[in-house]
């Protein structure tokens, strides 16, 4: 069968996304809309726009428009098993990405500077999905015994590496120091924060924090003590951390820690999102900053699934949906230090997520063995990376079989 080529177009437009909802929290807009990519690039978002000035037009009326969504916490890094370990923690990107509507996926400290030129290599270089790195303050990354001896946290590496990579890398990663020697010279309790922190100050960067709060080393000194402003506190409602009083009430300095410029992140994980913590948090005003899954091969069929489920958690825990959208584009954008995604401005790269909101009765579940019973989920019907349609399972922009011309066809 012969394969028609696509046809040069004079028209200004390449896809034409029409009559959606459009969510655009950067930019204020919660309406309808027409979204016109020319290319790679966002060239206009405004009402009713000629259709005859697009080459290619998909109805999106009756769907949830918004920015390429932004995952800011994943484990990417498939390429490699750790010593002695038969495979990774991670997931194949572009496998769980576009699916959720995500566009963009930071990879959180797999890798530490030893491995992150072939992480580049094998994976970065290589996937659809853009991919960002938290350089783990462990020279060897995750996961394995060396991640508790605290003479594998290279500060001067680990700065001087995110600076050698300043498109991929976006922080330093503090993480997985639970070490159960007693204290002594070289386990100090806050020897991984306190090298993650300095590496952040080596490289200008902000410092991710995963964290098990122990009698020597509390959660509130972490947050008012030796977080920075712009550092980001992930796993914010895991189980380990006191959230909530013996009344029931938020902990007033979570509320501190945010008036000081410390970031939330859900990072939700295989053990490190618990409704317990959350749903009251939320109900009271402390909601995160920014969604992300903690995806790996441990969660991605258990507690967390994939980004459209974790942000239907918070939007069933009673967060407006223009939020939720807000805590997947443009929050985590400015968190990593680009302000230039997460948002639908004329000039930006073509990224676009298109939601169907489903109503109905749907379980959703924690990593302490609890659920909820919500009425909305967002479900994922196309997903465009790069002004390219890249996740489209319902044929939004196909046409029926009985118009479909006679031969295979290409997009234009
Ligand atoms: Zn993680």
């Amino acid at each position: 069968m012969s394969q028609s080529q696509p046809q040069p177009s004079d028209k200004p437009y390449s896809l034409l996304l029409k009559g959606g909802r459009v969510i655009d929290p950067k930019n204020g807009i919660d309406g309808t809309r027409d979204v016109a990519i020319a290319g790679d690039t966002i060239a206009a978002v405004a009402p009713d726009i000629d259709p005859a000035r697009a080459a290619r037009v998909v109805d999106v009326s009756g769907h949830i428009v918004t920015p390429g969504i932004l995952d800011m916490h994943a484990h990417v890094y498939h390429t490699r098993a750790p010593e002695g370990e038969p495979e990774g923690l991670s997931v194949l990107a572009d496998a769980h990405s576009f699916r959720s509507g995500a566009t963009t996926m930071v990879d959180t400290g797999t890798a530490g500077a030893r491995h992150l030129r072939h992480f580049k290599h094998t994976v970065i270089d290589r996937a659809k999905t853009r991919i960002f790195a938290y350089v783990n303050i462990v020279d060897q990354g995750m996961i394995g015994d060396f991640e508790q001896d605290p003479r594998n946290f290279d500060a001067e590496l680990a700065a001087s590496t995110v600076l050698a990579y300043p498109d991929i890398c976006v922080g330093v990663k503090a993480a997985h120091y639970w070490t159960h020697k007693p204290w002594d010279e070289l386990h100090t309790p806050w020897a991984c924060v306190d090298q993650a922190v300095k590496a952040g100050e080596l490289c200008g960067k902000p410092v991710m924090v995963d964290f098990w709060p122990r009698p020597e080393r509390t959660y509130p000194d972490l947050l008012l003590k030796k977080m920075r402003p712009g550092d980001i506190h992930t796993h914010v409602f895991a189980q380990q951390f006191p959230i909530i009083d013996a009344q029931g009430r938020v902990y007033d300095y979570l509320f501190k820690a945010r008036e000081r410029g410390i970031v939330f992140d859900l990072g939700h994980g295989a053990a490190s999102f618990w409704f317990r913590n959350a749903a009251p948090a939320i109900a009271q005003g402390f909601a995160p900053d920014s969604i992300s899954t903690d995806l790996h091969i441990r969660n991605m069929n258990g507690s967390v699934i994939d980004m459209q489920t974790t942000m239907s958690k918070i939007l069933n825990l009673g967060v407006s949906l223009p939020e939720v959208i807000r805590m997947s584009t443009i929050n985590p954008a400015s968190e990593i230090g680009h302000p230039e995604l997460g948002h639908l401005s004329a000039g930006a790269c073509a990224d676009v997520a298109v939601f169907t909101l489903r109503e109905g009765q749907f379980g959703f579940v924690d990593c302490g063995r609890a659920k909820i019973i919500g009425d909305k989920k967002l479900e994922c019907a196309l997903t465009v990376r790069a002004g390219q349609i890249v996740f489209d399972p319902g044929g939004l922009s196909m046409p029926h079989w009985t118009d479909a011309p006679a031969e295979y066809w290409r997009l234009p």
